[in-house]
């Protein structure tokens, strides 16, 4: 490490130091030139240093200002900007507005404290993300990215696979960070579909989702009481299914036909 730092806890800090994670990272990512990447939490710079050579310009948030005496030094004179605040109160659009590029990438170490609000947050930022390959805890990768019939098949698997095509690319070891933290990560890609599925109302689709998981244990007919059932059913009929089904059976396109219809 050729820096001093107090890491805090409190904003998730553990840092990357492994040169060939860095790589793959940046290698599996597949940044085209012409690319504005949004970095989420650059830390001491190492990602950022990687992802800097192949875009054309990175904006990053950092909320720690201890660190600003790493990173203005290190990026000086580069095609990389900091934003020092909080990413989940700013207004990305606004602070993209003067950038000029043709794809807009985020590529992150994020802190795992707020995951799923920096998800929400790009998916909500009204920004033309294309593709989000970011690091999470491994036991969140593998609910965002399971598939229906899973056993970690839940709301939000559903909702991110309605905005994006999901993988897995690799584990990243916990001892490939300073300091080291208690679970192990891994990197996911979430690439933007290009085939979303055409749905009447978002807010209903993404009220039965949340509604029909709600206990888990519970099927259809018990976790939609408020809903009309015999619609439901009628729906289902066409997948060969009832209301004795869980939600953790029903693929995305089930939920959607079932919202186009209630
Ligand atoms: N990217 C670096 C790396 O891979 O070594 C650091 C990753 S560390 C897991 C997360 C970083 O996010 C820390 O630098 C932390 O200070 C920063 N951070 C935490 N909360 C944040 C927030 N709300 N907005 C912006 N940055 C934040």
């Amino acid at each position: 490490m050729d820096y001093q730092h107090n890491f805090k806890k409190k904003f998730g800090q553990n840092f990357l130091n492994d040169e060939n994670i860095l790589n793959k990272i940046v290698k599996e990512a597949e940044i085209p030139e012409d690319t504005l990447v949004i970095e989420i939490g650059p830390g001491a710079g190492a990602l950022t240093n990687k992802v800097k050579d192949v875009a054309k310009n990175v904006l990053a948030y950092e909320i720690d200002l201890d660190l600003q005496n790493i990173l203005i030094d290190k990026f000086k004179d580069t095609n990389v900007e900091f934003i020092w605040e909080d990413f989940l109160n700013r207004n990305i659009k606004e602070d993209i507005k003067d950038y000029e590029y043709s794809h807009i990438f985020v590529v992150a170490n994020i802190p795992y404290y707020i995951t799923t609000p920096i998800v929400e947050k790009i998916i909500n930022s009204g920004v033309d993300v294309e593709k989000v390959v970011i690091m999470v805890q491994k036991e969140v990768g593998d609910r965002f990215s399971a598939k229906p019939g899973n056993k970690e098949y839940g709301s939000i698997s559903v909702f991110l696979n309605y905005y994006y095509d999901i993988k897995e690319l690799f584990i990243v070891s916990k001892n490939c960070f300073t300091p080291r933290p208690n679970v192990d990560s891994v990197i996911l890609s979430l690439t933007k579909r290009k085939d979303k599925p055409e749905v009447k109302d978002e807010k209903t689709l993404f009220r039965l989702i949340k509604d029909s998981f709600r206990f888990k244990r519970k099927n259809l007919r018990n976790n939609l009481k408020e809903y009309d059932l015999l619609k439901i059913e009628e729906v289902l009929k066409k997948y060969n299914k009832d209301l004795t089904a869980r939600a953790e059976t029903l693929d995305l396109n089930i939920f959607v036909d079932i919202s186009n219809n209630i």
